[in-house]
């Protein structure tokens, strides 16, 4: 099957390709910041919004999960991306009723994903009819029995999902999964399906809590800090600031990833005068450039070092007080680890044993250690046995529970973690099950609901016929994009209650319905006065946010507005839970969550602290584990995965350019890799060039090839990608998504998680039959 590029990005074939850069942020970062927001908002209004970002009485950015500082915060407490996606949501562009009757759903489709996002905040709710070419506005009742209409027609329950994207606040999920469940389903996907879930899978096994045990101030303290398979330059840049206050005190920062992220390598603070007109501070250490894939083995070969120099030099290098009291699997893991196969460990990783003997010295001889991590660790089939042996290398030196150590995921979403926290899971514990239960008098189902591949798989096999999404861009987020797209096209329903024009509007149902809500940065006002929501950031803090913008229209509800009419319209006004109030005042929603989500007792008065509270983490807290199987951490003894790639192929990863945030296409630039004005190049190595006889410059249609794919097709092609000579690790290439996830197959996922394989697809590169160039 092949997949065609949209009509207008025809421009891809001869983009501007220069010298990656060696540094991020400065001056250009402050640049485009303001540039953007004069584009969308114009001067007046961008000062005004930019200045209430990520601030205590202000709006918590729509980007990444990173947190605020506690205490103290700077005028400008963001980044070049948050400036970027507030400008997005500000923006004066409009899309209402007269852009939908000028423009068909077929016209739109023909589009790329940034045309798309570029026209503006939707007005108004609309409703495509079966067999219609365009969208017509619909008023909100209307809109509700439409959708209730059809849930209630399906022949169970079963038959629809209900799927969220990380911006969700705590509020609108935790009353959107209580609606879902309560309609009969626990048909819950997310997107975080898609990036964290092994970190959550591995993490509860081995130190019983799926989050990571560091906070913003450990990151300060830590003495040394391995940032593996993460990019914090695009895609949680304030981590920057961070990482540049822990090199002023000291610390040493070890960078793991196939590619030189400039963001890796020196950091030019916009935040003062020495950043902005110096040379900023150097970050990385050392730097291994990593073949994709072969972090568990990297680790393996740090773990069997630390146990060897602990051999010569007993009491030295594991922390045996820890170990002994606070751990189980020790032995296993430890003689697991004694056979380990450096030429296998060489050929995992690419790696030269020197080159890890030097960073496993560096383990042995740090005090605070924390490991980051993102989804060049979580995209792989071995992802959970990769971030076990993380955990593994951190428990043995007793790197958890202590200031400025532990394990530290990096969530990609702004609310993502909080969403999970609130209930969006497709297999939440009983205790929760039972809780809601008593809480508002319905009956929830047990039976664990579908993920985000199992969603698809069911609605390519006809057994999920209605969609409903709150947030997100579902079709273009999601591997595989021809088989999403037929399946998405499949359903009787499709719904997506959105800010502005994406992908999954024009890929839909047989009835498609956009329910168009504020973005954060806009005034709620409710029946019950003006309401503030409240987010979870990466490292567990839950505080408030509350916009100040007009909203983009009048017809415009919040989220929690759509979750509780389409309640009412669903169940009626005499269930259990009181919808309607609950929709007028959000501090009655917060009151339910104290009594039903664990650590959020007393919710009403916590969230309204200055800098709001931190959930309990027990590792982090108490050094204590409970909930993993004997109450203690788990050591884990895992078998090697070598990533094997036939002759004359690659390993390709999908990766974010600078200029998006997931999939969110603010520009066609990707600053520092050197690209401008392109999306369909691929990267690779100048040496796999060579060996495969193509040119920097050509124009190639990536074919993926899996030959294990239980459907039996092997083999998936996106057409016309312009190869530019890059310095990524040999074999590895690289290339943006969504684009590229049209080769990324939906049923090759990751043991335990169910995550797609993003990291690791085996490609060819074949002379695309419509070379332009
Ligand atoms: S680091 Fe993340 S949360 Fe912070 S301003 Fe940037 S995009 Fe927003």
């Amino acid at each position: 099957m092949t997949r065609k590029p949209p009509v207008d990005d025809v421009n891809d074939d001869n983009p501007d390709v220069r010298e990656p850069k060696r540094w991020a942020a400065g001056i250009p970062g402050v640049a485009v910041s303001l540039n953007r927001g004069v584009q969308q908002m114009g001067a007046a209004r961008t000062a005004r919004t930019l200045r209430l970002l990520n601030q205590r009485e202000g709006f918590d950015c729509p980007g990444c999960a990173w947190p605020e500082p506690q205490g103290h915060r700077k005028l400008a407490e963001f980044c070049e991306n948050g400036a970027k996606a507030v400008a997005e949501e500000a923006t004066r562009r409009r899309v209402g009723p007269e852009f939908f009757a000028e423009h068909s759903v077929a016209e739109l489709a023909g589009r790329t994903d940034h045309w798309l996002g570029q026209q503006g905040r939707i007005t108004h709710p609309v409703l495509l009819r079966p067999g219609a070419t365009h969208y017509e506005p619909v008023d909100w009742a209307t809109a509700f029995e439409v959708i209730a209409g059809k849930l209630r027609g399906l022949s169970t329950p079963d038959e629809a999902a209900f799927y969220t994207s990380g911006r969700t606040s705590n509020e609108a999920a935790f009353l959107y999964q209580l609606m879902v469940r309560s309609f009969g389903t626990n048909n819950l996907p997310d997107c975080s399906n898609m990036c964290h879930e092994s970190s959550g899978a591995a993490l509860a096994e081995t130190t019983g809590i799926g989050k990571g045990s560091v906070t913003l101030a450990d990151l300060t303290i830590a003495d040394l800090i391995v940032v593996v398979g993460q990019n914090p330059g695009t895609n949680h840049p304030r981590m920057l600031s961070a990482l540049e206050e822990a090199k002023g005190a000291g610390a040493k920062i070890v960078a793991v990833n196939p590619l030189p992220e400039a963001g890796l390598l020196r950091f030019k603070n916009p935040q003062n005068a020495r950043g902005l007109l110096g040379r900023g501070t150097e970050l990385a250490d050392e730097f291994l450039q990593i073949r994709l894939g072969g972090d568990q083995a990297l680790f393996q070969a740090i773990g069997h070092l630390l146990l060897a120099w602990e051999d010569e030099a007993p009491g030295t290098v594991v922390d045996r007080d820890f170990v002994d009291t606070r751990s189980e699997g020790f032995a296993e893991y430890a003689e697991h680890l004694r056979g380990l196969d450096w030429a296998r460990v060489e050929r995992a990783t690419g790696l030269d044993r020197a080159e890890i003997e030097g960073v496993a010295r560096m383990f042995a001889e740090s005090e605070r250690t924390i490991v980051c991590w993102a989804m060049g660790i979580t995209q792989h089939k071995h992802s959970v046995p990769t971030i076990r042996e993380i955990a593994n290398v951190v428990l043995l030196r007793g790197m958890i529970g202590k200031p400025g150590a532990g394990l530290c995921p990096v969530r990609g979403h702004s609310n993502v973690q909080g969403d999970r926290t609130m209930g969006i899971w497709e297999k939440m514990p009983e205790k929760f099950l039972a809780a809601l239960e008593e809480e508002f008098g319905v009956d929830v189902p047990r039976e664990p609901g579908l993920d985000t591949v199992g969603a698809i798989r069911a609605m390519r096999g006809g057994k999920v016929r209605a969609f409903f999404a709150v947030g997100g861009n579902f079709v273009a987020a999601a591997p595989d994009t021809e088989v999403t797209e037929a399946a998405m096209r499949s359903c009787e329903l499709t719904v997506q209650v959105s800010t502005k024009l994406n992908r999954s509007h024009v890929v839909h149902g047989e009835t498609a319905l956009i329910l168009p809500v504020r973005g954060r940065t806009e005034r709620d006002l409710q029946a019950g006065g003006e309401q503030f929501v409240t987010v979870e950031d990466s490292m567990s803090v839950v505080h408030r946010s509350r916009g100040r913008l007009e909203p983009a229209s009048d017809q415009l509800l919040s989220e929690v507005g759509v979750v509780c009419g389409l309640a009412l319209a669903l169940f009626g006004p005499e269930h259990p839970v009181p919808w309607a109030e609950l929709a007028g005042d959000y501090d009655l929603i917060r009151e339910h969550i104290a009594r039903v989500v664990p650590g959020c007792e007393d919710y009403n008065a916590r969230v309204r602290l200055p800098d709001g509270f931190v959930l309990p983490n027990a590792p982090r807290d108490s050094r204590e584990f409970t909930g993993t199987r004997d109450d203690k951490a788990v050591f884990t003894a895992n078998p090697l995965t070598v990533l094997e790639v036939p002759e004359g192929r690659l390993l390709l990863q999908t990766l974010r350019s600078h200029d998006q945030y997931n999939t969110t296409i603010y520009g066609l630039d990707d600053r520092y890799r050197g690209i401008k004005d392109a999306r369909r190049v691929v990267l690779v190595n100048p040496d796999d060039l060579t060996g495969l006889g193509l040119a920097d410059g050509a124009i190639v249609d990536l074919v993926g090839e899996w030959p294990d794919d239980p459907t039996g097709r092997v083999e998936r092609r996106a057409e016309r990608f312009r190869v530019v000579s890059y310095p990524t690790a040999r074999g590895c290439a690289a290339a943006y998504f969504p684009e590229a996830n049209a080769v990324v197959p939906l049923d090759s996922t990751a043991d335990q998680s169910n995550t797609p394989t993003s990291k690791s697809i085996v490609v060819r590169l074949e002379v695309s039959a419509h070379n332009h160039v």
